[in-house]
Order: C-alpha cells, then sequence, then structure tokens
C-alpha cells in the first residue's frame, strides 16, 4: 500500500508554516492517541501522524519530501540517516510520558517486586554428584521486624495525609505539547501512602525494611555442573506495596577429583596398564566414585587408548533415575627401567619378533620406546614364545 501523503495526513498544505504545522499535529494526536481513542484503526492513525509530523517538523527533511517524495526521506535514500520515527520510540506509553511528562511517580505506590539476590557455593565433586544440602547465609532485605513494615515506631501514632486527605494520589494540572492536561500522580507529601509518620521506626527510620542476614537451607540435586545455578524461588529481597519476593540464585563452582574427570554424565578414570599387562591381558580392580570397586577384564592385546565401560556407575541424570558410565581409560605405561633380567627377556622377546636386538643407551632409548611396535603375534599361536611371555610376566610381577 502506498504510503499517504504527510501533509494531507496532518490536514495541512505544502505552503503552510513550521508552526501550522505544529498545530495540526497537535490536534490530529490529540484525536487519535491510543490512550484516548478506542477506535480500531486509531493506533495505525497516530503512527501515520506521528511519522508524518518527525518529517514535516524537521525543515532539511521536509525540503527532501518536497523535492522526492517518500523516497527522500526513508531509510534506503541515502539521503539522510535512516529514518527513525514512531519507532525510536518504546511504544505508546513511553510516547505518553515523552509527550506528558515523566509519569514514573504515579506508581510509586505500586507493587514492586523485590530483586533477585546472587550467591555462590563450591562443592566438592562427590557433592556435584549425588546432590547435597547446604546453609547458606544470605543478607537480603525484610519487612522491619522492629514496626512490622509499617514505619513508625511501635505505639506511636500515624496521622492521615493532609495533601491527599489519605487516598495517596494527588490530580496534577501539567502544561504539555498537546495544552493543559491532568494527570493522577503518587501523591508527594505521603508518597503515595496516604499517612503521615510523626515518630519513624527507630530500627528502620521509616522504611519499614531491613537488612537481615538468614541462614538459607538449599538442595543441590546430583548431576549439577559447575557454572550451573540454582533457583530458590521467594529468597530474595522482599517486594514493596505488596508485590512478590525476589528469587535467590545461587551459583555452583565443584573443586576438582584427585581421580576421576567427568564428561556430561560419564565419570573418567584413568587406568594406568604396563605394557605386558596390556599384551597379555590383566584382571584390574576398579576404584568407582561410589566407594565400591568393580572388577575389569583388560583383554590380551588391549591398545594404548582403549575405552571399557562400567555402565551406570557415572552421575545421575538431574532429577531422574538414569545415570552415566563410568568410562576407564587405558593409559599405557612402558617402563622406564628394566633391571637386568627384563632387559634380556625383552631382547629374547624383540629376537622372537625378529628384531635384531641391539639395545639403544638412554637417551635415546626413549625414541625407541615411542616406536610402535606392529607386529604383535598373539602369543597362543606360538607355542615355542610362551616361555618367555610367562618368563617376562613374572619379571614384571
Ligand atoms: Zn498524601
Ligand atoms: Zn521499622
Amino acid at each position: 500500500m502506498p504510503k499517504a501523503d504527510y501533509y494531507q495526513t496532518l490536514g495541512v498544505s505544502k505552503s503552510d508554516s513550521e508552526e501550522d504545522i505544529r498545530k495540526a499535529f497537535r490536534k490530529k494526536a490529540m484525536e487519535y492517541h491510543p490512550d484516548r481513542n478506542k477506535n480500531p484503526d486509531a493506533e495505525s492513525k497516530f503512527k501515520d501522524i506521528n511519522e508524518a509530523y518527525q518529517v514535516l517538523s524537521d525543515s532539511k527533511k521536509r525540503a527532501q519530501y518536497d523535492r522526492f517524495g517518500h523516497a527522500g526521506v526513508n531509510g534506503n535514500s541515502g539521503f539522510d540517516r535512516p529514518f527513525d520515527g514512531f519507532e525510536g520510540f518504546g511504544g505508546f506509553g513511553d510516547i505518553f510520558d515523552s509527550f506528558f511528562g515523566d509519569s514514573s511517580q504515579r506508581r510509586s505506590n505500586a507493587p514492586q517486586r523485590g530483586n533477585d539476590l546472587q550467591q555462590s557455593v563450591t562443592l566438592t565433586f562427590e557433592e556435584s554428584v549425588f546432590g547435597v544440602e547446604k546453609e547458606l547465609a544470605v543478607e537480603r532485605v525484610e519487612v522491619c521486624q522492629h514496626c512490622s513494615g509499617e514505619g513508625n515506631e511501635p505505639g506511636t501514632k500515624v496521622t492521615t495525609c493532609n495533601t491527599c486527605r489519605g487516598n495517596g494520589q494527588v490530580r496534577r494540572t501539567q502544561r504539555s505539547l498537546f495544552g493543559q492536561f491532568a494527570q493522577i500522580i503518587a501523591c508527594p507529601t505521603c508518597q503515595g501512602k496516604g499517612t503521615i509518620i510523626n515518630s519513624p521506626c527507630t530500627n528502620c527510620r521509616g522504611a519499614g525494611l531491613e537488612r537481615r542476614k538468614r541462614k538459607t537451607g538449599v538442595s543441590i540435586p546430583g548431576g549439577i555442573q559447575g557454572g550451573m545455578q540454582v533457583r530458590i524461588t521467594g529468597q530474595g529481597d522482599v517486594g514493596r506495596n505488596g508485590g512478590p519476593a525476589g528469587n535467590l540464585y545461587v551459583q555452583v563452582n565443584v573443586r576438582e577429583h584427585k581421580v576421576f574427570g567427568r564428561e556430561e554424565f560419564d565419570l573418567i578414570y584413568n587406568l594406568p596398564v604396563d605394557m605386558v599387562e596390556a599384551a597379555l591381558g590383566v584382571e584390574k580392580d576398579i576404584p568407582t566414585l561410589d566407594g565400591t570397586t568393580r572388577l575389569l577384564k583388560i583383554p590380551q592385546g588391549t591398545q594404548p587408548g582403549s575405552e571399557f565401560r562400567i555402565k551406570g556407575m557415572g552421575v545421575p541424570h538431574i532429577h531422574s533415575n538414569r545415570r552415566g558410565d563410568l568410562r576407564v581409560l587405558v593409559d599405557l605405561k612402558v617402563p622406564k627401567k628394566l633391571d637386568a633380567r627384563q632387559q634380556a627377556l625383552l631382547k629374547e622377546l624383540a629376537e622372537s619378533f625378529g628384531h635384531n636386538g641391539t639395545t639403544v643407551e638412554q637417551p635415546a632409548a626413549e625414541e625407541s620406546a615411542k616406536k610402535p611396535v606392529d607386529s604383535n603375534p598373539d602369543p597362543e599361536e606360538n607355542p615355542n614364545d610362551k616361555g618367555i611371555f610367562d618368563r617376562i610376566k613374572d619379571a614384571f610381577g
């Protein structure tokens, strides 16, 4: 739909002065302001009026509009910075405020939600996995206990406000762009309370609120991770004028574990396995975070970095019966020092693999240790070597 002519929208002509345009805008805006005009198309009409006025009240924009029409004043024309008419306002409430003055006072006695609070707690790894009850000392704003939030010293009299006669609100007449307006605001004498305190509470000086440090219990569910937050509804600052209290957010930090790592809901355990155990197979007792051990079979010919899973011994999912797994990662250890007997046995083994059996003195020995042993015959299939493997196994304990 093509845009209506801005002059037509305001009901003015091209020759009209700035003052004429201003007057016309005031008249139209009054007529179509959505707070006053309940007609369904008043809102879009008001938008159009506002947009037209943004352009025609600005001499530079008006000149561009006269020469180029809408293209001269709309964002992509390249003539001016992007047009920011109606959208520059936050909505009708804001427009109302910016035309009629700050109205925030109107609502100073309205219910107000209390502030949210934040606290942090550091858990052991076990606590984060299995959950824990913690007690936090939280300082928050509460209703003053001395005056029960009334603000006056108990036993003293409170009088009705003369300015508002106890209503808490007064009418204020204000001049604005549109002329004179009556506005209802919170009574400035009593701040909207309707009453005057003659002897303020000695504890809160009349505020009705006080800061208190309180012990607050927090239940941390098992499976939580560092960086997560637990929300405790209603444990923040108390609300005002009957508004709800804020929330308490507990930020969780988790200490590292000496033995276990964590990936999502799995626990990670690095199992040291020496080369002989990896080659021949071995049974190992695996510690679990629950405090028990599980027997794990490391099969013959296990490779470095191999992974085994002990099902259901990981981290519980939050608020669920499911648990992750305990993942056992094989950390292959190559012996750094060998005694004479072990060396002799390994040389014998090397010969059986078809290697020439020469030893390289350290530190180059580490280089050769890194070399992958690709010919890895199964000892069962080489009965001639069985004696060597058994003897190696014995030699390495
Ligand atoms: Zn008052
Ligand atoms: Zn008090």
